[in-house]
């Protein structure tokens, strides 16, 4: 009688253990079952570098023999060893089931430590599973610990260099860094991160990964807001605070300081509220420079653009009309305007206020919270060292901390608020500049100087531009 057996083998990426290779565990149990009469290895089974104790790892070849074994296109398995075919007790127990249920199965190793088709080799089989099982777990624990304690230590971790080092991990890539304060720069003063996105792929950026295709929205703004730019460690992106409840610096040189990576994440986050309310759905995207800024003098409701379907180039007129919405949409529709003559009006008015007004005085520069954070910082130190001396219990910890790091978190979102101003201040706005600026740029500029165009009706069959009928209301 022929017993017709399945022969598995398996590769790990267990770097520390002894590998053996899938050819050497084939050769194997081709050498024992030719020693055994009647013994065929009818099919072979070889999962490759997949784990035989994680949960969540599916091994194809393995579901294959199980379902061969349960159809009867096998007699049994021929294997090394009972680690290398299982360390998952769910999956010894289907096992189990199998050979419970059909006691003619054979079950065989090289290094012979089991047999299934006995009940004390199940048992024995299942021990020892759950040895291997737990073994690997406590790697798998012994690995996370090992991680946690690089992060406390600000080491760098495995895996790519971040976008703006080199190699190393600790020096600084300038091609990259520039890219990245630039960007920085462009974010704080205005532009889009679509504009920015746009930019790096045009330019090729690739990251450390490189795949080849153009780098995505999501990549750029990680690399633009990466704790690590500012010197923090991060783990998973946030930034990974030590046993002292201090945030952990890193071995690496910086890109950037810690208040400028905090206004760029404001900026990303939406906290800034330069253009909220600006348009009706929402959205950030501008096509005119003026919607959202010039307002009805009847009615005071923001002008909404309205293309004209039937201009081309060479057409007569503007290409596109401001209107104070209908009435059903929440103005009066008494007015509109050729957005072409406005448009230009305005940026006019803009270069010339330019011209006279002055830059906002030092003073303002500096965030007068500075102090306060500082001494919340300490007294949150103070309490988690207090909590590990066990001087104050849990509940008193949580009850005091609480407050405080309401009043942290407010103070940040102040200091980021700060910044963001600073930086739109310290923003160069030339006339010559503006011409050659993104459309959100300008805006910008536009907004820093001014609150609002109003535009009064211009009277039946006017057809000529006046700009007697804008009003402008000036920033401050
Ligand atoms: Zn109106």
């Amino acid at each position: 009688m022929v017993v017709r057996l399945g022969g598995y083998a398996r590769i790990s990426l267990d770097k520390d253990g002894e590998e053996l290779g899938v050819e050497r565990q084939r050769m194997d149990y081709m050498q024992a079952a030719a020693a055994r009469p009647g013994w065929l290895v009818a099919e072979h089974y070889v999962d490759n570098d997949l784990s035989a104790w994680k949960r969540n790892v599916k091994r194809p070849e393995f579901e294959r023999l199980v379902s061969d074994l349960e159809s009867g296109a096998i007699d049994g398995v021929i294997t090394y060893d009972l680690d290398r075919f299982t360390r998952q007790p769910r999956e010894l127990e289907r096992l189990v089931d199998l050979y419970e249920a059909n006691p003619k199965l054979v079950f065989a190793t090289i290094v012979g430590d089991i047999d299934l088709s006995s009940s004390d080799g199940r048992t024995m089989a299942r021990v020892m599973v759950a040895f291997a099982n737990k073994a690997s777990a406590d790697t798998g624990r012994r690995v996370a610990r090992k991680h946690r304690e690089l992060a406390d230590n600000g080491k760098n971790g495995g895996g790519f260099p971040a976008f703006g080092w080199k190699e190393d991990r600790i020096t600084v890539d300038p091609t990259q860094a520039a890219l990245i304060t630039k960007a920085h720069e462009d974010l704080l003063a205005g532009s889009r991160l679509a504009t920015i996105v746009r930019e790096w792929q045009a330019k090729g950026v690739q990251t450390s990964r490189g795949t080849g295709s153009p780098i995505s929205r999501t990549a750029v703004k990680t690399i633009l807001r990466n704790p690590r730019l500012a010197g923090f460690r991060a783990v998973k992106g946030q930034i990974h605070y030590g046993t002292d409840g201090q945030p952990v610096r890193g071995e690496w040189e910086p890109i950037c300081a810690p208040d400028r990576l905090e206004a760029v994440s404001a900026v990303l986050d939406g906290i800034s509220d330069r253009y909220k309310g600006r348009t009706k759905n929402g959205t950030n995207a501008y096509r005119y420079l003026l919607t959202g800024i010039l307002r009805c003098a009847l009615c005071g409701t923001r002008m909404l653009p309205n293309a004209r379907s039937s201009w081309s180039e060479g057409s007569k007129g503007s290409a596109f009309t401001y209107r104070c919405p209908v009435v059903s949409d929440g103005g009066c529709g008494k007015v509109a305007r050729a957005g072409e003559p406005v448009d230009a009006h305005v940026v006019n008015l803009i270069h010339e206020a330019e011209g006279r007004l002055s830059a906002p005085p030092e003073a303002d520069k500096i965030w007068t919270g500075e102090s306060r954070l500082a001494e919340a910082e300490q007294e949150r130190s103070e309490l988690l060292a207090a909590k590990a001396a066990k001087k104050i219990s849990m509940g008193t910890l949580i009850a005091l901390l609480e407050p405080l790091e309401a009043e942290l978190e407010e103070l940040k979102r102040d200091r980021a608020a700060h910044a963001v101003k600073v930086a739109q201040a310290a923003n160069p706005s030339l006339i010559e500049e503006f011409e050659r600026l993104p459309l959100e740029r300008q805006r910008a500029v536009i907004m820093k100087h001014v609150k609002a165009v109003m535009v009064s009706p211009a009277g039946r069959g006017a057809r000529k531009f006046n700009p007697d009928l804008l009003e402008v209301v000036w920033a401050a």
